[in-house]
């Protein structure tokens, strides 16, 4: 089955995001980064499609995160997957861990959609078109929390199954 995998720095809304699609709470939400221990999966269903949809959380946050062994696990689940969904803080901004993990992403881009969260908050339109400079061409302006813009998100990333 396809694979979509969640991948962003610490405390960006995967967690939330993931919970939202898998309609459960089975990955853990909280306010400090790096709560999330294990690449959690589970099946989404959509229109007429159903996927994998990963949330890698628990590998990118780990502070051994270039531990070899853990970087292999992470460029697997880039290879596997049928659709990235590369997630940024539209409230915080573009910040240096997002510049590191785009450019881990950078040789999968065809398969990348830039997910651009917490869009309601004012200060994430102020800071939305910014993030275009990360290079990807596919950007979804999104609220995990609210779930503005995931419909939108979820109708492209069935589209490429
Ligand atoms: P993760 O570390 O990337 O898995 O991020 P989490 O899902 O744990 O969320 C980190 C923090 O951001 C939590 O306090 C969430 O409640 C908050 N958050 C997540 N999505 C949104 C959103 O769409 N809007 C706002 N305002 N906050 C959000
Ligand atoms: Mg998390």
């Amino acid at each position: 089955m396809n694979k979509v995998v969640i991948v962003g720095r610490p405390n960006v809304g995967k967690s939330t995001l993931f919970n939202r699609l898998v309609g459960k709470r089975l990955s853990i939400v909280h306010d400090m980064p790096g709560i999330t221990r294990d690449a959690l999966e589970a099946i989404v269903h959509w229109k007429d499609k159903s996927f994998w949809v990963v949330d890698t959380g628990g590998l990118l946050e780990d502070k051994d995160y270039i531990a070899q062994e853990i970087r292999k696990r992470v460029q697997e689940l880039l290879n596997q997957a049928s659709v990235i969904l590369f997630m940024v803080d539209g409230k915080e901004g573009i910040t240096h861990a997002d510049r590191a993990v785009a450019e881990l992403l950078y040789p999968y881009r065809e398969k990348v959609f830039l997910v651009v969260n917490k869009m309601d908050v004012k200060k994430a339109k102020e800071n939305l078109y910014d993030f275009y400079s990360l290079g990807f061409e596919k950007v979804y302006p999104i609220s995990a929390q609210h779930g503005r813009g995931v419909g939108e998100l979820l109708d492209d990333v069935v589209s490429m199954l």
